[in-house]
């Protein structure tokens, strides 16, 4: 899968709607502390269905909409959209919507979908927000610093596991 564009709208510190289009290859985000590189992680993590306040640096699901400063006020959704092509060439298009007070509701090629198929849709091994390919700002010394062994067992760990763990639990009906 190749995520090629991101929209945000008043998520975390995207206040104002913003449009990045990301280009094959790995890609560095870098620019100055607290302009925004680890909310552009975490976008990415938040619209592939995380579900984890605590990943998102939050204390609560609804504390990723724009909180407001001693300029703007706060805002009262946030919005993600992840456009990828799959491993078909198809195009997905996916976004996830916070209202305050509403929670979260996902939409796939336009069609209202349930998180669960939203992580249904991320849980093969090199995409979803526990993806290898995603290595957030605390984990690269991590990742660097690993024995060969460590480093193997974490990326399976991140690749394998969760996308199995997943399936499962839809197979079992749960
Ligand atoms: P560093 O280089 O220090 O890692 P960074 O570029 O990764 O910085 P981020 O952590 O992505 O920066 O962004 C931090 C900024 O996002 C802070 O200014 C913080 O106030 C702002 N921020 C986070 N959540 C919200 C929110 N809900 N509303 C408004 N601003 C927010
Ligand atoms: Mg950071």
């Amino acid at each position: 899968m190749q995520i090629h564009r991101l929209k945000l709208s008043g998520f975390k510190s995207f206040v104002e709607p913003a449009e990045l289009r990301i280009a094959p290859g790995l890609t560095g985000v870098v620019g100055p502390n607290g302009c925004g590189k680890s909310n552009l992680l975490e976008a990415i993590r938040w619209v592939m269905g995380e579900t984890s306040a605590k990943s998102m640096r939050s204390g609560g699901m609804e504390d990723v909409i724009f909180a407001g400063t001693s300029t703007r006020p706060q805002r009262d959704f946030a919005e993600v959209v992840l456009h990828a092509e799959d491993d078909q060439g198809d195009e997905l298009i996916v976004t996830r919507r916070i209202e305050r007070g509403a929670g979260s509701a996902y939409r796939v090629n336009g069609r209202d979908v349930r998180a669960k198929d939203v992580a249904l849709t991320f849980a093969d091994a090199a995409t979803g927000a526990h993806s290898p390919a995603l290595v957030s700002q605390g984990k690269i010394a991590q990742v660097i610093a690993a024995r060969p062994a460590e480093r193997r067992a974490m990326l399976e760990e991140a690749a394998g596991i969760a996308g199995l763990h997943v399936r499962r639990k839809d197979a079992e009906g749960k």
